[in-house]
């Protein structure tokens, strides 16, 4: 596909339809211009944020690139802005986090689920201020060092915060790509991972990094979406090969074609196999216990009464096991029969 195509047709939607999220702007308040109404100020959004993305060098904090996109992973952008800004409000800076104790982390995690997360955040935090001396690493390698940074979040700071010509690559981007390069579903290519990356990372345009991949952030989250695309309305629909693949399958798009595989694929699956409600899953307990917690210290034996009479968790042993799973994680303490978070 021509590239420079694909950049003047996903800016030209990005402009038009991109998302204002906090975690883009330097500083919160950027999200915002103060205006008067007869004799009233009043906040209102800023409607050139998307443009200033294009002709503004950010240099945004990584910091805050790295709270968001953790808390991003596993639930959706609704939830997480208003975690987002009061978790900013109460640590602002990576020092500030580095000062909290672990419980008041995972208090302020509450409704975000994979308290997991939350540890890692707090603990990335320390390793920035003691083995870093407050500043955060500015190369891939070394930002995958800290706990809870994977390949994607390192991308992400490095383009985010840096402005550096990288890919980010998420599930949206990597199902962009297969659909209007390859004609397929992600992890359905003929080529490796590694040939993938590079050619994501080729695609980016050069200086324009950062506003590229939110572009195809949004376009996968907005257009481009996993189960039910807009192909009808997408800006791609004459490039793309999955759609004009399934054009010429007799389907009317893209869309309509992926419904009839899933369909397929769905009827298969519910024969197969029976699916275990998630309120019966260790994950569900897991939380459960934690939110419990997040009210203070309980007796060991009281506590599981309790996840016995609200939850219904009944076997004593998966109990044992679930606990024992929490403390190995570093989730929650025990002292003598009294558990309480980290
Ligand atoms: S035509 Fe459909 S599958 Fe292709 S890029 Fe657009 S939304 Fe995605």
């Amino acid at each position: 596909m021509n590239t420079k195509l694909l950049h003047t047709v996903l800016f030209a939607w990005f402009r038009k339809h991109g998302r204002i999220l906090p975690w883009r702007m330097r500083e919160l308040s950027a999200l915002y211009k103060v205006k008067k109404i007869g004799k009233t100020k009043v906040s209102v959004l800023r409607d050139s944020t998307i443009a200033s993305y294009f002709t503004t060098k950010w240099n945004r904090d990584p910091y805050t690139i790295i709270v968001s996109e953790l808390m991003l992973q596993q639930t959706q952008v609704d939830r997480v802005l208003p975690k987002f800004e009061s978790f900013i409000h109460k640590w602002p800076t990576v020092h500030d986090l580095s000062k909290a104790k672990l419980s008041d982390v995972l208090i302020e995690w509450k409704g975000l689920g994979y308290n997991r997360r939350a540890k890692f955040l707090h603990e990335m935090a320390r390793a920035v201020v003691h083995t870093h001396k407050g500043n955060f690493p500015k190369t891939e390698e070394e930002l995958r060092k800290l706990p809870g940074v994977g390949e994607y979040t390192a991308r992400a700071v490095l383009t985010f915060a840096y402005g550096k010509d990288i890919g980010v690559v998420d599930t949206n981007i990597r199902r962009i790509f297969s659909r209007i390069m390859f004609g397929t579903e992600a992890g359905q290519t003929n080529i490796s991972t590694k040939e993938f990356f590079a050619v994501i990372d080729q695609s980016v345009p050069s200086g324009k990094g950062d506003p590229w991949n939110q572009a195809l952030m949004d376009f996968g989250a907005l257009v481009c979406t996993a189960k039910s695309p807009k192909c009808d309305n997408c800006p791609l629909q004459t490039v793309c090969i999955a759609n004009l693949s399934a054009q010429k399958h007799g389907f009317r798009n893209y869309a309509d074609s992926l419904a009839a595989k899933n369909k397929e694929i769905n009827a298969k699956k519910v024969s197969a196999t029976k699916k275990i409600p998630f309120e019966q899953t260790d994950r569900y307990f897991r939380g459960k216990v934690i939110d419990i917690l997040r009210d203070g210290p309980q007796h060991m034996e009281k506590l599981y009464q309790q996840m016995e009479h609200d939850y219904t968790l009944h076997d004593k042993k998966r109990w044992g096991n679930i606990i024992e799973s929490l403390m190995i994680d570093g989730l929650i303490a025990i002292r003598g029969s009294t558990v309480s978070l980290a």
